[in-house]
């Protein structure tokens, strides 16, 4: 069995290296001739190091990120309203880790190199027809080649699910994501998410994380009406206004913010399919199957996970049938945190019809350390 990944980020590395394990061939390729990633904060709970274990590469990235004890939710003046402390899901290994994206995409390309896993920078697919038995591809240097199973891991905004589903397109939730790397102060040990939620003109939630013993990241997740976009010498005003008002240690923290070019925005867009991913020999994960908002910070533990378990089936069955089974094992699960997400964004903008984030961020952790 050969197959191309296409998609060289947390999903299709993560892939590539599950396949290896299964002695299944394949090689990846990736748009970016340069292999960068944004230099921002990820958080991942114990779901994502459970999977990232099951690669080998647990205890590298577990070293490579600053472990901390859980989510906190906390007033707009930082007063603790619950702890949410994490359970981990690998002995010695930790429950909650923040960790800087250059960071996590090192550890998957050092374990790729090492593996010697064949990925063309800078190329894409041009062409790409579907034989029922086998896949050919046209690639942008010119080649082309032939494969049992093509892999979209090519993102929130994949040029593979634009060929086989042209309707389905990530959608503006109506928020934005504000954020910016600060030092750590001594002995913060937790994630602090302090609910605005509409309290006295508060719009939406801040707050920040662990990432380096040295660092950690600001963030505030706002409705942003009309989808704005902010000239660039402008962010870090934006930001420390759209913080105005918040008191303890975040109110502290936002003094920080100031140069603009550090400062990452990013509007919140969600496109979640349906099931399946796949469309006979071609199949969809991570980000380009089920992106949604950071609500949950569950996103590249879903692309880890449906890494693992399609690496998992291939090495089991065939094709068909493990495309069908991997579709049983991950659909109601991303669904799960996709949805959740999104509803979580709703309530921030819509706080007079909100649930309680705080039960429903818990049940989810719960339900998400379950094996998948
Ligand atoms: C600013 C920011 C902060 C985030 N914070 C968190 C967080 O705290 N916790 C969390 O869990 N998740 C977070 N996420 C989400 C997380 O990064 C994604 O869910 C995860 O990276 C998805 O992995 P992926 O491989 O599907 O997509 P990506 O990691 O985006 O990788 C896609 C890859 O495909 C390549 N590519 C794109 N198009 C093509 C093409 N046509 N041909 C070839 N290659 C292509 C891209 O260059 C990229 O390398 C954050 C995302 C962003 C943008």
């Amino acid at each position: 069995m050969t197959i191309c990944i296409i998609g060289g980020g947390v999903a299709g590395l993560a892939l590539a290296i599950g396949l290896h394990q299964q002695g299944i061939d394949c090689e990846v390729v990736e748009r970016d001739k340069d292999w960068k990633v944004y230099h921002v904060g990820i958080i991942v709970q114990a779901n994502f190091i459970r999977a990232l274990n099951v690669l080998g590469v647990g205890e590298a990235a577990t070293k490579a990120g600053y472990a901390y004890r859980g989510a906190r939710f906390v007033d707009v003046n930082g007063k603790v309203i619950a702890e949410l402390p994490g359970e981990t899901a690998v002995d010695g290994l930790p429950s909650d880790l923040g960790l800087t994206r250059p960071a996590l995409h090192k550890v998957l390309t050092d374990k790729v190199k090492e593996l010697g896993i064949p990925v063309r920078l800078g190329v894409t697919f041009t062409a790409m027809q579907d034989y029922g038995d086998h896949v050919e591809l046209g690639f942008s240097d010119g080649t082309s080649g032939s494969y049992d199973l093509v892999v979209g891991a090519d993102g929130n905004y994949s040029a593979v699910r634009k060929a086989l589903w042209p309707d389905a397109k990530p959608q503006f939730t109506g928020q934005g994501v504000w954020r910016y790397n600060v030092p750590r102060p001594a002995g913060l040990e937790w994630s602090d998410i302090y609910l605005g939620n509409g309290h006295n003109g508060f719009n939406g939630k801040a707050g920040y994380c662990p990432l380096t013993p040295e660092e950690m990241y600001i963030f505030a997740v706002v409705e942003e009406k009309g989808n704005p976009r902010f000239a660039p010498e402008t962010l870090a005003d934006e930001m420390r206004a759209r913080l105005a008002g918040y008191g303890g240690l975040l109110g502290e923290a936002a003094k920080a913010i100031t140069d603009p070019a550090l400062v990452v925005y990013r509007p919140l867009e969600a496109c979640i399919m349906p099931d399946p991913w796949y469309k006979g020999r071609v199949v969809l994960i991570g980000d380009a199957a089920h992106s949604a908002t950071p609500h949950l910070g569950q996103g590249a533990a879903m692309a880890v996970e449906d890494a693992v378990v399609l690496a998992q089936e291939l090495g089991e069955r065939g094709i068909e049938e493990a495309l069908r089974a991997f579709m049983q094992r991950r659909f109601e699960r991303a669904k799960l945190v996709g949805t959740s997400s999104i509803q979580l964004g709703e309530w921030e903008m819509h706080p007079e019809q909100a649930g309680d984030p705080v039960e429903v961020t818990s049940r989810i952790r719960q339900k998400l350390a379950e094996p998948v």
